[in-house]
């Protein structure tokens, strides 16, 4: 079957003149570093400021060269910036908001990356000053590493990125928004924040759940020895392993913030894995094959649009 992601590295040229003047972006973790990242090749942005309230991240995004300025306080970090990116935890983005709102000027656009809509929009939007714009965005693109030099340009290459502007939000700040990510090389949708969470729900938070639980019922498996988990792991086991090895902040936020689309999806789940143990338990063969061959044309219709292809490692090296 034909994959159609393009080559990782391959972002192609920088921009001529840059979308934004000043890029402040708040967290400068993997999805952080990476934003400055791809903004510094691309040219998007004329001077990226990077604020972490850290002071050891601070030297090391500094030693790593892809910010103008790097800053501790977010409130003198932000001011005179022209797009703002919270790349912080969903549960951190409100306590942000907060700390930065007296530093943005009028007519700043605010967006975030945060795996969780409905909270961020509900926890970011009350401490933004009229005149301020907010346009929120998640990056579905990841990999399971943290920190400022997990970071590369072209994590975004490929990439769905989906935006959850607020009813009534400003038109042009949009458009600029997603032009800055499909300047990353995102394919960007908009949807409202409530579907984005259920979707998000069922294609990613409840299959991080479920890698998490099943390393841990190995771990605790009496049984089995931890060499033979190890040793065996090829058998489907490794798959779940990459994925239970991401960021446990992150995740417990997205968790705690995504309760009620979790919880629905999580029933379904429980069910349907009901249904497979009562056909395993009564050897109802004819169940299990058309379970399973539904499941391989789901993975058939991935690999067709191109998404297929997980980031286990900066594709190509680190970009900065
Ligand atoms: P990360 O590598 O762990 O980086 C998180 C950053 O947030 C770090 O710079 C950290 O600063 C800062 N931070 C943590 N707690 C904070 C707080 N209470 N106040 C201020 N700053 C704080 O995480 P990441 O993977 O880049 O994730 C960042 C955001 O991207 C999250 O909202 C996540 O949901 C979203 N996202 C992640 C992925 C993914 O696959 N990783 C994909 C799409 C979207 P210190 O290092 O100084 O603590």
């Amino acid at each position: 079957m034909a994959e159609t992601l393009p080559p990782a590295d391959d972002l192609g040229p920088p921009r001529e003149t840059p979308l934004f003047g000043r890029l402040a972006i708040i967290g400068l973790g993997l999805i952080g570093s990476s934003v400055a990242r791809a903004a510094r090749r691309l040219n998007l942005a004329g001077e990226v400021v990077a604020i972490d309230a850290d002071a050891d991240v601070r030297a090391r995004v500094s030693g790593l060269g892809f910010a103008d300025r790097v800053e501790g306080d977010a409130a003198i970090g932000v001011a005179g910036a022209d797009l703002i990116v919270l790349c912080v935890p969903v549960g951190a983005c409100g306590p942000v908001a907060q700390a930065m709102a007296a530093g943005l000027k009028a007519g700043a656009i605010v967006s975030d990356v945060g795996s969780v809509k409905g909270a961020v929009v509900r926890d970011v939007a009350p401490h933004l000053p009229e005149g301020v714009h907010f346009v929120p965005a998640h990056p579905v693109a990841g990999t399971e590493n943290s920190g400022p030099e997990a970071g590369f340009a072209s994590l975004f290459l490929g990439r769905w990125c989906i935006l959850t502007p607020p009813e009534g939000a400003d038109e042009a700040a949009v458009a600029r928004v997603q032009d800055f990510w499909e300047g990353m090389g995102s394919i960007v949708e908009i949807m409202t924040p409530q579907h984005h969470d259920i979707v998000l729900a069922i294609t990613s938070h409840v299959p991080h759940l479920i890698a998490y639980n099943i390393v841990g019922t190995a771990a605790d498996l009496e049984a089995v020895t931890r060499s033979e988990v190890i040793k065996f792991s090829a058998g489907g086991f490794r798959d779940f392993t990459r994925i239970a090895a991401s960021d446990p902040t992150m995740w417990r936020d997205v968790f705690l913030n995504n309760r009620e689309a979790v919880l629905e999806v999580l029933g379904r789940f429980n069910e349907d894995l009901a249904a497979l143990a009562r056909a395993i338990r009564w050897g109802d063969g004819t169940m299990l094959h058309e379970f399973f061959a539904r499941s391989r044309t789901i993975r058939r219709g991935i690999v067709q649009i191109g998404q297929s292809v997980p980031y286990t490692d900066p594709p190509g090296g680190k970009t900065s």
